[in-house]
């Protein structure tokens, strides 16, 4: 479950309802509601299967 960082927003999405996606400075989802980006980690594990962690630190360039 991801959560949108868009504190006005903070919609929970599941990872099939999101889109993810590398725009240039690594993977994010775009929030479907409200379109703030939010960064996720992929993982792979042993067995080939894939997942994918939001990454919780606040990106850079929004908090000008
Ligand atoms: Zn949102």
């Amino acid at each position: 479950m991801f959560i949108c960082r868009n504190q006005s927003c903070g919609a929970e999405w599941a990872l099939s309802d999101v889109v993810i996606k590398n725009e240039g400075q690594g993977l994010l989802f775009r929030c479907p509601m409200c379109g703030a980006r939010n960064y996720v980690e992929r993982h792979d594990s042993p067995e080939g299967e894939v997942s994918y962690e939001q990454i919780a630190d606040i990106d850079p360039k929004t908090k000008r």
